[in-house]
């Protein structure tokens, strides 16, 4: 079973019944020319050269694993070990595919780089490759989120994307991306649609799953030469996915390491506010693609919710469906009060700020420690830092 997690998806693109590419025809062609050119560069000593160099001198990487002992003492049970993804330049784990996506763009000699922002970290981390590299950068924002994000909003106008506020509907997530891609659709030849997560069409899953897998190779070596063994548990935090696998990829044939993927169960399961996709989700198309989704009747998605706006994604990504049904990973979910508890727990015993979707994972870990012995570790994936959910959690909680 092992060597077959490796070898996913397959060449239509589905892990299992999941993936695939559920597009018009014009469309599946631009892709098919996508996973090509991808699967030409990424066995070029050039491409894997500039990308590792990008990896070390620009993001920063590795990333340390830090062992949070003062978190782990007052929890009691296993260790909680973080890797520190919150380190990298622009603050997550997002730049890892941002700039993978940005070279084979510049690559294939696209002339623009486009893509919709909910929070605006996806934007910040596209616009930052973008100017790296050296292509033009579109981002499509709602009006809604343009006013509450204003630190991201500015911070892409001065990395130089074009910044296009998005006025129609609920003018929010949903809408941006109906208006990015509409903008796509122009000149899908000449323009590049860089997908945030390992969700959307064939080939992304596979490609923002392969840029991310960086973030394992390292942490399963590091805790190797530092502890002469394997974690036990290693655990990530889920919206669309890709943090997720970029950890979980290197560990998969490791049968005797446990994974578990936690999502947002916002104000409850028991209630519409939340976005716990592979836990209450059932299969359907989404995006262009078919996973588990949060959606109606109809087929049409849910509207979800969650306290990290990082993991309101109604869809998942088609490999984690397929490593759920076989029961390699485990899914769990947090409330929005267990995370800001992880996210202040964290705050104050070790003096570092996480991300509210790194939270979650987190959250999670915490209580998966209480219940193990001592001698056991768990490594958390701290996919960023919450500098952007500082105020916004000191107003909640009052303080
Ligand atoms: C966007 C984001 C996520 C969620 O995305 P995944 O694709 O599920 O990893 C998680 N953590 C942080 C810090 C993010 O910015």
């Amino acid at each position: 079973m092992a060597q077959q997690f490796l070898e996913m998806p397959d060449s239509q693109g589905f892990f299992g019944e999941y993936g695939g590419q559920i597009l018009p025809p014009e469309l599946k062609a631009v892709m098919d020319g996508i996973n090509d050119a991808y699967e030409q560069v990424r066995k070029t000593a050039a491409f894997q050269g500039e990308l590792a160099d990008l990896y070390a001198h620009y993001v920063g990487r590795p990333s340390p694993i830090f062992y949070a002992r003062r978190l782990s003492d007052r929890q009691g049970g296993a260790h909680i070990h973080l890797k520190r993804e919150d380190l990298n330049h622009t603050g997550a784990h997002k730049i890892n595919h941002c700039l993978g996506e940005a070279l084979l763009a510049k690559h294939m000699g696209k002339t623009k780089v486009l893509a919709e922002t909910g929070a605006g970290q996806h934007g910040v981390a596209l616009a930052s490759a973008c100017a790296l590299v050296g292509i033009e950068c579109e981002i499509h924002m709602g009006e809604v989120d343009i006013a509450k994000e204003h630190p991201n909003v500015t911070k892409m106008k001065i990395l130089g994307a074009r910044l296009v506020p998005v006025t129609r509907g609920t003018r929010t997530l949903k809408d941006a991306v109906d208006s990015a891609f509409e903008e796509y659709m122009l000149d899908p030849v000449h323009f590049f649609y860089a997908i945030g997560s390992v969700v959307g069409p064939h080939p992304f899953p596979k490609m923002v799953r392969d840029f991310q897998s960086i973030v394992g190779r390292e942490a399963r070596a590091q805790f190797l030469a530092e502890h002469q063994r394997l974690p036990d548990v290693v655990m990530a935090c889920v919206g669309g996915g890709s943090n997720a696998m970029g950890i979980f990829t290197e560990f998969l044939p490791d049968a005797d390491v446990q994974l578990v993927g936690v999502e947002p169960a916002g104000r409850g399961l028991d209630t519409p506010d939340h976005a716990a996709t592979m836990t209450l989700g059932t299969k359907g198309a989404i995006h262009g693609f078919i996973c588990y989704n949060l959606q109606d009747e109809k087929g049409e998605p849910l509207p979800v919710y969650s306290i990290a706006s990082g993991l309101d994604y109604p869809g998942v990504g088609p490999q984690h469906c397929y490593l759920k049904d076989v029961g390699r990973v485990q899914y769990e979910s947090v409330t929005d009060d267990e995370c800001l508890d992880a996210f202040m727990a964290l705050s104050r015993t070790e003096g570092i700020i996480p991300a509210l979707e790194s939270a979650h994972a987190l959250a999670y870990a915490m209580k998966l420690a209480k219940t193990l012995p001592p001698e056991q570790n768990i490594l958390v994936n701290l996919s960023g830092r919450g500098d952007k959910d500082a105020d916004f959690v000191a107003q909640h909680l009052g303080l």
